[in-house]
């Protein structure tokens, strides 16, 4: 099998999840979130951006804004999931459009580094032998003018990480292990990420010994899952973005009810086998506090009758 950082990712939360998709390769559900199209559009913008200027054409902001409300437009359907309530169509895009215009102000003319690959898709092997397997794809790889290399990631997401977490991260380890023997003069690699919605960019680097460590790591992860029979589902914040619900064990029961009415909810089977589960829980916990009770007061009767025997025997001497 081939693996990459996002197969390995999805096994290490849940294991059940990893087989419906890359082992059984279930047919997911189609609920692309809106999160994921913007990212998706902002990448084609900011992909589109670096290609013309491998051709020496340098796009105006006002260029590169028309090439994404564009692609928005084209790729728009009604399908798309907006979960947060407070949140609409219009406040996305608007997000889209910020965040290619900090990052062209901040960059613009876009000449402190050599672009080498552009969308790059990284496909080797973790070991000699050839036997683990795996791809990988870079946004933008780049060289500096001190000839580092730089492997760049954008991310369109809310959440701006500390700098902690980059320093860890496993995805940009295993593309610096994946370049490596692209050519002879790669020594230093800097990795970065471009929080493009906060604006930020955070680096890091890796020594020998941290990808040695990752790759490591990593080949152990496929043969644990290689020698694994058993895939156990493990809930986690990340099951609401599951797409595969109707045939897990956990959360099955969800999409079997969602639509009915409210009193055929209450007969559903799953639903009952809950309610009566919260029952019993309940009824467990008010024995549980009962024998409590009663083993105090158990153990109040046996020092009293030992202490009348003691008085007993005291008596009869
Ligand atoms: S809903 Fe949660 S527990 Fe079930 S398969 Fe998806 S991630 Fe795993």
């Amino acid at each position: 099998m081939t693996y990459s950082h996002s197969s390995i990712e999805t096994y290490r939360k849940c294991p059940f999840q990893f087989k419906l998709h890359y082992i059984d390769r279930v047919q997911k559900e189609e609920r692309e979130g809106i999160e994921a199209f913007l990212g998706s559009r902002v990448h084609e913008t900011l992909e589109r951006l670096y290609k013309d200027l491998l051709h020496t054409k340098l796009n105006t902001l006002e260029e590169i804004l028309t090439h994404y409300n564009r692609l928005w437009d084209k790729n728009w359907n009604n399908d798309i999931v907006i979960t947060k309530k407070n949140l609409n169509k219009g406040d996305y895009h608007n997000l889209g459009e910020k965040c290619i215009k900090s990052y062209y102000s901040r960059y613009h003319p876009f000449d402190q580094t050599t672009t080498l690959r552009i969308e790059e898709c990284l496909d080797f092997y973790l070991d000699n032998e050839r036997k683990y397997h795996f791809i990988g794809y870079i946004d933008r790889l780049d060289q500096a003018k001190d000839g580092t290399y730089e492997i760049h990631d954008y991310k369109t997401s809310g959440y701006l990480p500390i700098q902690e977490d980059m320093d860890t991260d496993r995805q940009l380890t295993l593309y610096h292990l994946g370049i490596k023997g692209f050519w002879k003069d790669i020594h230093k690699v800097r990795l970065i990420w471009h929080y493009l919605s906060f604006d930020k960019e955070i680096c890091s680097f890796r020594s020998d010994e941290q990808l040695e460590e990752v790759r490591k790591e990593t080949i152990s992860l496929i043969d644990e899952i290689e020698s694994r029979e058993e895939f156990p589902s493990v809930e986690s914040p990340l099951c609401d973005w599951c797409e595969y619900w109707r045939y897990c064990p956990k959360r099955r029961h969800y999409v079997k009810v969602e639509g009915l009415p409210a009193n055929q909810y209450l007969s559903e089977s799953g639903v009952k086998l809950v309610n009566r589960y919260a029952s019993l829980k309940n009824n467990l916990k008010e024995i549980e506090e009962e024998m409590e009770q009663v083993n105090k007061k158990d153990t109040l009767y046996l020092m009293g009758v030992r202490h009348a025997s003691a008085v007993s025997y005291l008596l009869w001497q």
